[in-house]
This record gives structure tokens, C-alpha cells and sequence, in this order.
């Protein structure tokens, strides 16, 4: 691509696209990719990058992978996509029959949809109709955990944090939820008494009105990139038992190995009534993600008014999405994803640790492949940015947090120049 070609596109780019949470007319830079192969992206002006971000949590083999790529080949060679309304397919129940394996025995019912906000609407919709099936129609609110994040729709929006969900913009849109300070007690810690009470006493006064409890199992994403108590979670399953209130678990960002686990609710080893999954799901190929529930709530549903469950998305169980998400979680079951994850977190943990002695980092925090390094103050996008550009690794803080979410596939030593380069750049961010 020419120098004078390649500007024309990013001029293209400013005049008319949006990008996530961007002004359309923005200063802040946005880089070309030419390609991208395992743990690299090719920019177009030349220039290799390591990817630190997995494209959000989603590309855990790398990218451009060959298996995945002929999964995907293999499929368009007979059908791109077909209506899912009254048709079925290879390709879908090949993907459920995988998915009811390996997530907890109860899951047995999935819904398919394509994307992860999309995911948790349909799980908020299946809370509801199924309390109203069992004669409980005014069981319509959630209630969630602060910081948390599930999704940029409505129903999802309502469900994050209030203040960084800036629910006071959207106030007469957004149904009004029960909202839980997140969990004080950290991963690894036990949870007491004092720690479980906000949420015992928000449920004990409410239940009556509330379908479900939505959290990110152990792991807290996009909202603030906190790791919270195992116990505190099981703690929930109980409390949620106790007052009939369903369990989802957005398990979005989780799923597929990030935290340690295959899914973060195996810490805890419980079972959610709900379970959302996106993300990692297609090894970041495509757009898919799928929301799993029990016979037992499905059931509900059939029995209930009008008899069938209120969704269905244009895209539903695309096939190309479907293969490639099977064939992603073969090759990472198939793989030694448990040891690569433990080799990743130990790494982090050591090599991020000097910036716990900088003055301008607030704390250190890394599980499973997420190396979390929270600052007193929010960075500058404008410039920090260009500068983890320009030390070869793509990195995308937000706020007060800079963080790494490899591939899975890294190598120690592409692991080793990530840490180095970040560490690098964080430590000269001004301390504000
Ligand atoms: C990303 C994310 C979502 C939303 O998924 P989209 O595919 O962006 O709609 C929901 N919940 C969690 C926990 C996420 O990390």
C-alpha cells in the first residue's frame, strides 16, 4: 500500500466511521491493519505489533490460524448461512452437543445469537418469562453487581454499573435495577459475613420483584478489571436458592480458559440457572455467542404464556460462526491450554511486578491470562497510545487501567517483549 494511499484510507475513516466508544470526529489516532498472524498485526505502514489484547479477550489461538481457517473454508463450501426458523443444521448441533459438555450438567438448553449483548438480553428475557410462567409475573428487575459490565443494549445497559453505563444520560429508557456494591473480597480470599451482606439484605428485600442476579463469574471486565472471591460466588448461588431468584452468569469474557478455568464459575463449582457466552467463543473469528439454561427453566417457558420463548435473530446459529467456534473449541480443549494459561499468569505476575514500586500505579493484579496495572490516574489515550505503538505492542487502556490479555499461544519470550515494552511506557506516564 502506498504512503499516499494508506492516508487516504485514514482520512476516509475519520470522515465517516464510528469506532467503539468514539467521537466520529475524533483526534485520537486509529491504525490501519494489513493482517494479522498469530500473535502479531501487521500494520500497513510496515510496522509489527505483539497483540496484548486479543482483540477483547476474543483471538486465544492467535490469529489467521490454519485450522480455524479451514473449518471455515470447508463450511462456505456448503452453505453460508440459511434461516434458522424451522431449519437445522451440522454445524449448530455440532456446537450445542460441545457446548452442554463441557459447561455444567444442568445447562442442557441454548440459545444461539450473535453477539454477547445480545446474549444476556435473551438471558434477562428467559428470567422473565419463565417467573412468569410459575405465576410470578412481577419478578421483572434484576439486580446486579457495581462495576459490572454486560453489554451495550438497552436491557444489558441497564444491568452495568450506573455510572459508567451513564445511565443518567439514558434515565427514562433504562429500567431502574437493584444495584450491589461489587465484592470487597479479593480472589483468594475468603468471603464473611460483612462481605456477603449488601447483597443478602438487597435480596431479602426485594426478591419478591427480582428474576435474577446478573455478575461476571470471579471476573469483573470491562467495568474495572477486579478479581473478586470464589466463595463470594458460591455465596450467591446460595442466596439466590434461598430467595427464588435465578442466577445468570455472564461468563462473556470468561469463558474458554482466560481465568485458569474452562468457565470462572468452575472456581466456585457452581451451577448458574443462566449462562452467557461470547467473546473467545469463535476464537475471535466471528460474531457469535450463545445464552445456556436448564430443562428445568426451559420447560417453564413451553408451559408458560404464549408457549414459546420471545427471540429469534435474523443470524441465529450462522453456520459459518458455528464451525469455526467448534473447531476453536476443539483446538483448545485438544491443546495444553491449562498450562499455557498457569506459564502466562506466572509471567505476568513476575514481570509486571516493578511497576507495583512506581508512583503513579495504584496496584498490581493478574489471574489466569489477565495482567491488570491499575494507575492513580486515568492515562491519556491521546498519548499513551502512540508511545505502546511505537514500543511494537497494541495495547488499549481504559480509565485507570492498563491491561494485558494475551493470545493463549504467546510464547514466553513474546511474553517477555509485551511486559517489558508495557512496563516500558507505564513508567514513564507522568504520575499526575
Ligand atoms: C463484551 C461483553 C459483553 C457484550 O458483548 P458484545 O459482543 O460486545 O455485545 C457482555 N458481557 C460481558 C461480560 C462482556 O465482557
Amino acid at each position: 500500500m502506498t504512503k499516499s494511499f494508506l492516508e487516504a484510507q485514514i482520512a476516509a475513516d475519520y470522515t465517516h466511521i464510528w469506532h467503539p466508544y468514539s467521537a466520529m470526529h475524533s483526534e485520537l489516532p486509529v491504525y490501519h491493519v494489513d493482517s494479522a498472524n498469530g500473535v502479531h498485526l501487521h500494520l500497513s505502514d510496515g510496522r509489527k505489533l505483539i497483540d496484548g489484547m486479543s482483540s477483547w479477550w476474543c483471538t486465544i489461538h492467535g490469529y489467521n490460524h490454519p485450522l480455524l481457517n479451514a473449518a471455515l473454508k470447508a463450511q462456505l463450501g456448503r452453505m453460508a448461512h440459511v434461516m434458522f426458523g424451522g431449519l437445522t443444521h451440522d454445524a449448530a448441533i455440532g456446537l450445542v452437543e460441545k457446548l452442554v459438555t463441557l459447561t455444567p450438567a444442568a445447562l442442557q438448553s441454548v440459545f444461539l445469537s450473535d453477539s454477547g449483548s445480545v446474549a444476556v438480553e435473551v438471558a434477562l428475557k428467559m428470567a422473565i418469562q419463565y417467573w412468569n410462567a410459575k405465576g410470578q409475573p412481577q419478578k421483572q428487575r434484576f439486580a446486579t453487581l457495581r462495576n459490572g459490565y454486560h453489554g451495550d443494549t438497552l436491557g444489558a445497559m441497564s444491568v452495568c454499573d450506573p455510572i459508567t453505563g451513564m445511565h443518567s444520560l439514558f434515565n427514562s429508557v433504562l429500567t431502574q435495577q437493584y444495584y450491589v456494591e461489587r465484592p470487597n473480597c479479593r480472589y483468594g480470599e475468603t468471603c464473611t459475613d460483612s462481605d456477603i451482606q449488601a447483597l443478602e439484605k438487597m435480596l431479602q428485600q426485594n426478591h419478591a420483584e427480582i428474576a435474577a442476579l446478573i455478575l461476571e463469574p470471579i471476573v469483573q471486565g470491562a467495568g474495572g478489571m477486579y478479581f473478586y472471591s470464589a466463595e463470594y460466588l458460591a455465596r450467591a448461588r446460595e442466596l439466590c436458592d434461598h430467595y427464588q431468584v435465578l442466577l445468570i452468569a455472564d461468563e462473556i469474557a470468561t469463558g474458554f480458559g482466560r481465568s485458569g478455568k474452562l468457565f470462572a464459575c468452575e472456581h466456585a463449582a457452581i451451577t448458574p440457572d443462566i449462562m452467557c457466552l461470547g467473546k473467545a467463543l469463535t476464537g475471535g473469528y466471528m460474531s457469535l455467542a450463545a445464552t445456556l439454561t436448564t430443562t428445568e427453566i426451559s420447560q417453564g417457558i413451553d408451559q408458560g404464556n404464549p408457549g414459546v420463548f420471545m427471540h429469534g435473530p435474523t443470524f441465529m446459529g450462522n453456520p459459518l460462526a458455528c464451525v469455526v467456534a467448534l473447531a476453536s473449541i476443539e483446538l483448545l480443549i485438544k491443546s495444553d491450554w491449562q498450562r499455557n494459561v498457569q506459564a502466562i499468569e506466572r509471567q505476568l505476575n513476575s514481570l509486571l511486578a516493578p511497576c507495583r514500586e512506581l508512583p503513579q500505579v495504584a496496584e498490581v493484579r493478574c489471574l489466569g491470562a489477565i495482567g491488570v496495572i491499575e494507575m492513580k490516574q486515568p492515562v491519556e489515550m491521546a498519548t499513551i497510545v502512540p508511545r505502546l505503538v511505537d514500543a511494537g505492542i497494541w495495547v488499549r487502556p481504559f480509565g485507570k487501567l492498563v491491561y494485558l490479555m494475551p493470545p493463549f499461544i504467546i510464547s514466553e519470550s513474546e511474553l517477555e517483549q509485551l511486559c517489558t515494552a508495557l512496563v516500558d511506557v507505564v513508567s514513564q506516564e507522568t504520575t499526575g
